[in-house]
């Protein structure tokens, strides 16, 4: 079910009924290559709660999603809105305070972009001291190893994420625009300009063999594994 879909009559029901686990999808807008939709962070996470909802939906509130996010990295490139972190991290947590001042005792975070890492680490620190039990899926990594089996050729806009993009809209790609690309900027150096060095055409990977046959199989590898995950999310006790 979607929160902003409930009256609070029926919210205060759930409450009763004893759910208390809020998934928020977090993305970004941001240069996804020269040829992936901008949303594509925000778009993706958003294709996985909607896949989810059918099978943990009477249990698992699935919150408005977080459309901005920060990126330092592509900050340079045409239509990145790059919020600074400390923002960012502050922004997210006065949400999921909120969430957990609502009832909710479990929390999801379904983030899609790398940018926001960092500060959703410090976001699940905070939310886990008010006394939640934070699930933070970053998919791209978490679920890496079944991702190579469909996309080898991974990375920001790459062949993974471009194949999901495909598997929920072509038409939100443009595949003559498709690069490949293999940074080899060094990740322990960061100076003004390195962000068009690592990344000339905001891409990292191989966007041209992305398809949406790997994307749906992306799809599908992807969701019995975050399932297992939020059951084992379960398994643990809030505080409060
Ligand atoms: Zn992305």
């Amino acid at each position: 079910m979607y929160l902003a879909e409930l009256t609070s009559h029926r919210f205060v029901e759930l409450r009763e009924q004893g759910v208390n686990t809020v998934l928020i999808p977090i993305g970004m807008l941001e240069a996804h290559g020269e040829h992936c939709a901008l949303g594509t962070d925000t778009l993706i996470p958003r294709e996985f709660a909607r896949r989810l909802e059918p099978l943990v939906g009477d249990k698992v509130v699935i919150a408005p999603e977080i459309p901005y996010g920060h990126s330092w990295g592509l900050a340079p490139f045409p239509g990145t809105l790059d919020i600074p972190g400390q923002v960012f991290a502050d922004y997210v947590t006065a949400v999921g305070t909120q969430l957990v001042k609502q009832g909710f005792r479990y929390v999801i975070l379904l983030n899609g972009h790398g940018g926001n890492m960092a500060a959703l680490t410090l976001v699940s620190e905070r939310l886990s001291d008010l006394g939640a039990v934070v699930l933070s899926i970053n998919w791209w990594v978490d679920y890496r190893d079944l991702i190579v089996e469909h996309a080898p050729e991974f990375g920001h806009a790459g062949e993974d994420e471009t194949s999901c993009v495909l598997a929920i809209d072509p038409k939100l790609v443009e595949m003559e625009y498709a690069h490949r690309h293999i940074s080899e900027a060094p990740k322990k150096i960061r100076f003004r300009g390195l962000q068009k060095l690592t990344y000339p055409h905001a891409n990292n990977g191989d966007a041209t063999k992305a398809t949406a046959e790997k994307g749906e199989a992306i799809y599908k590898a992807l969701i019995p594994a975050i399932l297992r995950d939020i059951e084992e999310m379960w398994s643990y006790t809030p505080n409060a």
